[in-house]
């Protein structure tokens, strides 16, 4: 599917967003990429991406992935993505999906059928991931509906099959962080202009309006104690701690 949509909902004048080349062809060989994208916008969600025939196929989860089997995440398709959007982390200022974009997982996925096309048609899509969150088996099954979108055929679960890395541990909560910066929101947003949403904040109430309100506090509190960090020391006196703490330590083990 071309990126047509893609292109037609930004403005890549105002979105720090890549604006993406048309698929390219993937070579045979190559391992197929996939990410998570955690997004705090209007709503927080996940963007769960697979790289296939030259873009990334997404789904938005909104509670994001689960490790237990029986807990299945809704996750609506949306448009595809350019496959160099797969390393994006950063601060979405305005306009379509106007919030903080943090690299949450990524890593390789294998199809687990021999026809992509066919499982995706079908709406029952078998895979393992390795990433450095996501790993085993998983399935992305299409739905009747949910709410107000009933039968529009967007509506996907996104399943964890039970192998050695099913479990019952609540991974969002457990590995919050970026796989690239390694930062959370406020760290993220600190990088950039925390000071973006003085005003039209893309979320303002219920859990994502706590959760931009406070990355928008920290973020500025973060780069004011930067702005404040005394000048690095004298190497003198770095150089006497790190003997001394040497010195200890030999002491400690012999
Ligand atoms: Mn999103």
């Amino acid at each position: 599917m071309p990126l047509t949509e893609y292109k037609r909902k930004r403005d890549f004048t105002k979105s720090p967003e890549p604006e993406g080349a048309e698929p390219k062809a993937h070579g045979a060989s190559a391992p197929l990429f996939f990410c998570v994208q955690k997004h705090l916008a209007s709503h927080l969600h996940y963007d769960f991406r697979l790289e296939y025939k030259g873009t990334l196929l997404s789904w938005a989860v909104p509670k994001g992935p689960s490790l237990d089997p029986t807990i299945k995440r809704l996750a609506m398709h949306v448009e595809d993505h350019p496959v160099e959007y797969g390393d994006f982390e950063g601060v979405i200022p305005e306009g379509y999906g106007a919030g903080i974009v943090m690299l949450w997982d990524r890593g390789t996925w294998t199809p687990e059928v021999d026809d992509v096309d066919a499982a995706l048609a079908k709406g029952d899509l078998k895979f393992t991931l390795d990433g450095y969150k996501l790993k085993g088996s998983w399935a992305l099954v299409r739905t009747r509906g949910y709410g107000g979108n009933r039968g529009d055929g967007r509506s996907w679960l996104l399943i964890k099959h039970r192998d050695d890395w099913a479990g019952d541990v609540d991974i969002a909560t457990f590995a919050p962080l970026s796989v690239k910066s390694n930062q959370d929101f406020a760290e993220i947003l600190a990088e950039d202009n925390p000071a973006v949403w003085a005003t039209n904040r893309p979320a303002t109430g219920g859990d994502a309006g706590a959760l931009l309100r406070d990355a928008i506090e920290r973020a500025a509190a973060i780069k004011a104690g930067r702005a404040k960090e005394p000048l690095p020391r004298p190497e003198k006196s770095t150089r006497a701690k790190t003997a001394k703490k040497t010195t200890g330590r030999k002491k400690k083990s012999s």
